[in-house]
């Protein structure tokens, strides 16, 4: 173990690896520790993969590392296609749950109804954001809404008392 810390640039060859195979955690990124930067793919016998991945990528070149994926329109819907299940994580799904949270973390905190004009207002605002953000904002809403709707519990609570 120290030896691998000490010498984290060094070759190991992957049979060697199989009695660490426990620690090694293949969701981690392995900046420090490249010599545990095995294939996250499973083989035809069953075992995950012991081949190094290429640079960058969670696969080694046999398991579709330097694969970029579909690039022709046709196939970019394929795959669009194979993965749609529910719509529960479209971006119009998405773009909805923020606007609704919004509305609550809005009605939370001035403890009225909040107007027509000003979702509107939100939901434009809203379809112009890429998905990514989308996310990233309802999830830091949610965060505050939680925080707020907890402290506001309380007092409800000693109130009661
Ligand atoms: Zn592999």
């Amino acid at each position: 173990m120290l030896l691998r810390l000490l010498s984290p640039l060094k070759y190991v060859h992957p049979e060697r690896e199989k009695s660490m195979q426990t620690f090694i955690d293949h969701n981690k990124s392995t900046f420090l520790w490249p010599c545990l930067r095995a294939c996250k793919a499973r083989t035809r016998a069953g075992h995950p993969c012991k081949n190094w991945t290429v640079r960058g990528r969670a696969r080694c070149r046999m398991h579709g590392g330097l694969a970029f994926g579909p690039t022709t329109e046709e196939g970019k819907a394929a795959i669009g296609r194979t993965h749609f299940r529910h719509g529960k994580y479209t971006l119009k799904i998405a773009q909805r749950r923020l606007l609704l949270k919004a509305i609550k973390w809005w009605e939370l905190k001035r403890g009225v109804t909040c107007p027509r004009s000003l979702i509107d207002y939100w939901w434009l605002k809203i379809q112009k954001m890429p998905y990514s953000r989308v996310v990233k904002e309802r999830a830091a809403l949610t965060d505050k809404y939680r925080r707020v709707k907890k402290m506001v519990d309380k007092q409800n609570d000693r109130k009661d008392v």
